[in-house]
């Protein structure tokens, strides 16, 4: 048993849509040691019995080798304090994980969304690390985040709060599937970007985002393409800089980190986002550089984050 010096360990649960990945977190924010399972495949009424299994199991081998204290997991969905409230890419409403877990682990276990255990992992050890007030935006296939304030999540009580991809910034606006029009994420998520650069070029669904960026990087001015894909990304980049400025007005954060799979475009639009900022005036306090980071912890950042 690895408890020399008093140390003790966490396991963090990073529970994607399509996959749930269990690692050994040191109090170093370390990942030891990593189970990974897929999920897709698995039919709605399986998965929960899947989780559960899957994390039990994890548990009782982890065990024998670490002194584990608690349990953390990072869902994608809104949840309260102990209930998944819904996860619409798990396809679960009103699931009680933690009564559920309980009956079988015998130590503290705490569930918290996704893009806030990603922010709160890039503000103990990624890219936000130095600051203590930042703003996290995870975008995606819709935008989620967080507010980081004297180097801790924004307390909204038992309920998730944070909910900036669903600020309007369009009246009568496009249709978002919480039920209101002009939704943020329905312009500034990365699925709005693809999705209207395919449209504009022409593309089925089939071009993945890879081969977009591919695209992108290798289009030159004097190509036909050229004129269209600065056109849509002059408009995803109005829209991106204007919920961004809405929240840096509010928040007046040091820093804002930007996650999910922006990052990986983050060569083709981090600095027009920066520039929208130094050539507009966007904020009420204006400040002479934007100070706007992609986050570094990439997919540890879920297992981190379940256990801060
Ligand atoms: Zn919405």
């Amino acid at each position: 048993m690895k408890e020399k010096n008093n140390l003790f360990y966490k396991m963090g649960i990073d529970l994607g849509g399509s996959h749930i990945a269990i690692g050994v977190v040191d109090s170093n924010g370390k990942i030891l040691e990593k189970i990974e399972k897929r999920l897709n495949g698995i039919i709605t009424k399986e998965v929960k019995r899947v989780i559960e299994e899957t994390i039990i199991e994890s548990f009782n081998k982890f065990k024998e080798e670490y002194k584990i204290i608690e349990i953390g997991i990072a869902i994608p969905g809104t949840v309260t304090k102990d209930v998944v409230v819904k996860s619409v890419n798990l396809g679960l409403q009103n699931y009680k994980i933690i009564e559920e877990l309980q009956k079988k682990i015998n130590i503290p276990i705490k569930i918290r969304n996704d893009a806030k255990c990603a922010a709160i992992a890039e503000s103990t050890y990624g890219s936000l690390k130095k600051y203590e007030r930042a703003l996290f935006l995870t975008l995606g296939t819709g935008i989620g985040g967080a507010v980081i304030i004297d180097n801790k999540l924004l307390n909204t009580g038992n309920l998730p709060g944070c909910e900036i991809g669903h600020m309007v910034i369009e009246k009568n606006g496009i249709e978002c599937n919480c039920g209101r029009r002009g939704c943020f994420e329905r312009y500034a998520s990365m699925k709005a970007f693809k999705n209207n650069l395919r449209k504009a070029l022409g593309y089925t669904e089939e071009v993945s985002g890879k081969e977009l960026l591919a695209i992108m990087k290798n289009t030159r001015k004097k190509d036909e393409n050229y004129k269209i894909i600065e056109k849509v990304k002059k408009e995803y980049i109005e829209y991106l800089g204007l919920g961004i400025a809405n929240l840096v007005n509010i928040f007046e954060p040091e820093a804002i980190g930007i996650g999910g799979s922006f990052v990986y475009f983050g060569e083709v639009l981090l600095e027009d986002l920066k520039e929208e900022f130094d050539s507009k005036n966007l904020l009420f306090n204006p400040r002479k550089d934007i100070n706007i980071q992609t986050a570094v912890l990439g997919n540890e950042a879920g297992i981190i984050g379940a256990v801060l």
